[in-house]
């Protein structure tokens, strides 16, 4: 009797599922975004010369790239940090990276404090943001002065965001936090291309290990995307 039962409700369960729809394998759209374009074409002169002088690239165009790197803005302003990336030229207090060329730092996303997310570059333009890696990289900044402030739902954006650009563009492997850049034993690090000798990386603390767990840990437990370190 028992077993009569439970195999009737197995039956419900399946037919249940079998009721529901299929799941679509195309293309998910780009997510929806808040615009702040910043290219021009004096930034695509600049980047070309810097992708020139460090990856040996004659090119402003990012082409199959195979990683999204995660950093924080260093301030808690949502205005001035997506201010930070719109001049064309680097500001002069960057002293510590001037020496690599003019063009300013730049990312394709930044994700404010409410989670808001900002498109600043499109993918499929390079952005300076990470030295070594800049030819085949993705970024995405969040608003915040550490990694302690970082709010739940730039934590959810993050990750839908992540989830839908791996989605979207197959030669994405590797998901990094900008401290892990140079980290021994990431995987990532073959993708490593500098040619000026002098010009090393510097040492990063973005967004830090906790934030990059929870990242992980939500890509994995919502959107089932596992990617490289
Ligand atoms: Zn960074």
């Amino acid at each position: 009797m028992l077993l009569a039962f439970l195999f009737g409700v197995a039956l419900v369960v399946t037919s249940a599922c079998a009721q529901l729809p299929s799941r679509d394998e195309s293309v998910p759209p780009m997510l929806a975004t808040k615009r702040h374009p910043v290219q021009s074409e004096a930034r695509k002169i600049l980047m070309k010369e810097y992708s020139l002088l460090h990856y040996g690239l004659d090119q402003w165009t990012l082409q199959n790239p195979q990683m999204i790197v995660i950093h924080y803005t260093g301030t808690d302003s949502d205005e001035y940090s997506l201010s930070v990336f719109a001049p064309e030229t680097l500001a002069a207090s960057r002293t510590e990276i001037s020496s690599g060329g003019a063009v300013n730092v730049g990312v394709h996303y930044v994700i404010t404090r409410d989670g808001a997310i900002w498109s600043l570059l499109p993918e499929t333009d390079m952005g300076r943001h990470i030295i070594g890696y800049n030819h085949t990289a993705i970024g995405i900044e969040m608003t915040g002065s550490s990694g302690d402030v970082l709010t739940d739902e730039q934590l959810a954006s993050c990750a839908a965001l992540v989830a839908n650009i791996a989605s979207r563009i197959s030669s994405i492997r590797y998901l990094v936090g900008h401290h892990e850049y140079v980290q021994k034993g990431r995987s990532h690090l073959y993708l490593y291309k500098e040619l000026v000798d002098d010009y090393t990386p510097t040492v990063k603390h973005d967004p830090g290990a906790c934030f990059m767990y929870l990242l992980r840990e939500t890509l994995d437990r919502e959107y089932s995307v596992l990617l490289e370190d």
